[in-house]
Order: C-alpha cells, then structure tokens, then sequence
C-alpha cells in the first residue's frame, strides 16, 4: 500500500505542473535576469511574469512583491526591517502568542536589543479578540504583527478588523500569511495589510522561496545589502527556477482553491467524526469552524503524540506532533499552552493535515489504523490502567 502523507502544513509535495516549468528554466534558462542580452532577458521575463501572476492574487502591484527564500525570510526582513526605518518613532511592537516561531524569535531577538514587545493571548479556541490589540496600542508601538491562519491547529483571525485598528492609529500592520496564501481570500486591501509574508513550499512549490509583499510607502530597510535586486529591499541575483515554480503554484492553487477548500473540509469533518466516534478521551484543539479546511489538532490522552507518529508510520501514514516545528523540543507547543492545554495534554496531541492528494480512501485507513494504534499504545499506559480501574470501581 502506498504512502499517505497527511503533514501538509509541514510542507507539501511539489505538483508536477510546478516541477516541469521549473526544469524548463533550470535546463534551458540560465541567464541572469539584469543583463541585456536575450538570454538575460528571458530571464526577466519570467520573472516579471511570475510577479504579475501573484500580485493578480492579492491585490497588489508587481512592484510590491519582494521575492526572498521563504516564510521566515519575510517575517523576518518584516519585522526587522519595519523595527530598523521605526526606531526613532517608538520602541514597541505588538504580536500574539501563538505565532510562527519565524516571528517570535524575531521578536525575541529585538527585545535583547531594546525593544518591547506585547505578545497577546488567545481565547480556549485560539482566536485573537481585536479590541485587546486596540488596548495595547500606546504612543511608541510602531509594528502589529499578527498570523492569518495558524499552522498548528489552523485558526483563522480576524485580520481585516485588526487592519481597520492599525489603519486608524496609523501603526504598520504585517500578517503572516505562509498558511493561507492563494487558499484562502488573501487581497492586502481588504486584509487591511501593510506587510503580508508567504512561502512556496506551502502550496505545493518548491522550497527556499517565498515573498514579503511592501505596501508602496511602507516604512521598511533592508536586512541585506548588495545589488538594486527588488528594489534593493533584497538584493541578490533572483533564484529564477524557484520563482517560476511559486508563480506557477500560486496560479494553479488559487485557480482551485475553492473547489479545494470544500474537498478537504468535507474530508476533514467525515475524519473528525470518525475519530470522534471510535476514540474515547480526545479533544478538539482550536476553533471548530474558523479554521483551515485541511487542520485537525487532535489531544489523545493517556498517549504520547511521538509514540502515536512512529507507530502510525509502521502504517504508512505520515502525521506530525502537536507541532512539527517542536517535535525535536521536549517543551510542549506554545500554541497549545497559549489556549489551555496542560503541557501533558500537549504531549498527546496529533496535528492531521489533509492536502490535495489525499482521498476519501486515505480517511478511510487513518481511520482504521488509529483506533487500534491508540488502544495499543493506552494498554501500556499505567495511567490509563489507574483511570479504568477507577472507572470499574466506581461502578
Ligand atoms: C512554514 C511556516 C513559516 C516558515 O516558512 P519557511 O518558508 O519554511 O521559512 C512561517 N510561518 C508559518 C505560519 C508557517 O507555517
């Protein structure tokens, strides 16, 4: 039996459409995009054509799009760059929580410079409440930075309210939107957005490419210096065969996104309903309904996530942790901390995310194998015998 990958928020396997206009530049367009000549030209020509195709989707002008390696790249020269044009304006920037460690780190690494930050909570299903961004606002903040969709347990924000907020104090608004790029509506007019960050290999791109899009007029330096590359903001000659593949990605996905969104949601609902009805003891992590179509965070307890990995890929299924991005961290998800979860309900927690090659058929043997991994796993669970016996006692 084949493999099923189910860590689609992790990354995505490339589709063959994007891999085949990658090897067409890789093989027979090497020229650099700022020479003259014809082959230098084609170049630039695709390039310009794989910046139209994706500011076309947010709403944007192609000189607002700022090609860099990825999603931590652009959060990165985001906040970095907003913080270094700011610095005489104020000293405070706003986030949450349950961001992308690409951001937090960011953050953290500013506030050993200086810098304060507010990291605001979430409610139990991990939504953002705007007024509390209003609340936090003082003379200094200069940044709101605050994720679209969140890659653990999918919760979407509402971010266009949020925009409304920033707009009305005049206070630079990014979002990171690596999760919901070209799947969900991501227009940085109607978001509200000054700074929006994506990547690639997210959507079924390759990887090590991703943009930062720059509202013309946003406060923003560089973080590299070199040549007059997008517009000096990342200078460095452009990885063309990448760029060409997240053109071609971004395409196909938005193209399908909605036919998309509503085949994984159903897929992912009829999973839900089926883990619910053959798993005692599990909860639901994030919102029930605002939230990526393809995400289900799952808490089993009386189980270890790890063990819950390694046995479901003796099946063939591929699944990550609570987190992909802590799994090789004893330390539970923040995410998970930030709405409520106990660190040992962190640890048996499974994030189950469907992408577009998955069926109906790869529910169905997820389905199959998981019962019986977790019953397995829980008969060697001294608490879970403790809880039974309990239980039997009790009558
Ligand atoms: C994957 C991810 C990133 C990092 O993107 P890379 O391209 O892997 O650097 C940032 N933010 C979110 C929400 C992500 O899911």
């Amino acid at each position: 039996m084949g493999r099923i990958y189910m860590d689609n928020n992790a990354t995505t396997p490339v589709r063959p459409e994007v891999a085949e206009a990658m090897m067409e530049m890789l093989k027979g367009c090497y020229g650099n995009p700022s020479t003259l000549y014809c082959i230098g030209q084609e170049a630039h020509v695709a390039l310009g054509h794989a910046r139209d195709i994706i500011a076309g989707i947010i709403g944007a002008t192609p000189d607002e799009v700022v090609f860099t390696s990825g999603g931590t790249e652009s959060d990165n020269l985001a906040i970095f760059g907003v913080a270094r044009a700011m610095k005489k304006k104020g000293n405070h920037i706003i986030t949450t929580k349950i961001e992308h460690h690409a951001v937090l780190n960011t953050c953290k690494a500013l506030e050993r410079e200086g810098w304060s930050v507010t990291y605001l909570p979430v409610d139990d299903q991990g939504i953002l409440d705007p007024a509390s961004v209003e609340r936090a606002i003082t003379d200094t903040t200069v940044l709101i930075s605050v994720m679209h969709a969140n890659n653990e347990i999918g919760t979407i924000q509402p971010i266009a309210e949020i925009g409304k907020i920033a707009k009305a104090r005049k206070i630079i608004f990014h979002t990171d939107a690596v999760q919901s790029f070209a799947k969900l509506p991501t227009n940085v007019d109607e978001l509200g957005v000054d700074l929006m960050s994506t990547s690639s290999h997210k959507i079924y791109g390759p990887k090590g490419v991703g943009f930062l899009y720059v509202r013309k007029g946003t406060k923003i330096l560089p973080m590299l210096f070199g040549g007059h590359q997008e517009r000096s903001l990342r200078p460095g000659t452009e990885n063309v065969p990448g760029i060409v593949g997240f053109g071609r990605a971004a395409e196909l996905m938005h193209a399908e996104a909605e036919e998309e969104e509503a085949r994984l949601r159903k897929m992912r609902d009829r999973l839900w309903e089926g883990i619910h009805a053959t798993v005692p003891h599990i909860r639901l992590h994030g919102h029930p309904e605002k939230r990526l179509a393809g995400t289900i965070n799952v808490g089993f307890e009386f189980v270890e996530g790890e063990s819950l990995i390694l046995r479901l890929d003796e099946y063939g299924i591929c699944v990550a942790s609570g987190s992909a991005c802590t799994s090789d961290v004893l330390e539970p998800s923040h995410v998970l901390s930030a709405i409520g979860i106990p660190p040992e309900g962190a640890h048996g927690a499974l994030r189950i995310s469907l992408g577009r090659e998955n069926t109906e058929d790869d529910v169905d043997r997820l389905l199959d194998a998981l019962p019986k991994v977790v019953e397995d796993l829980r008969s060697f669970s001294p608490l879970y015998k403790e809880y039974m016996r309990e239980k039997k006692a009790a009558g």
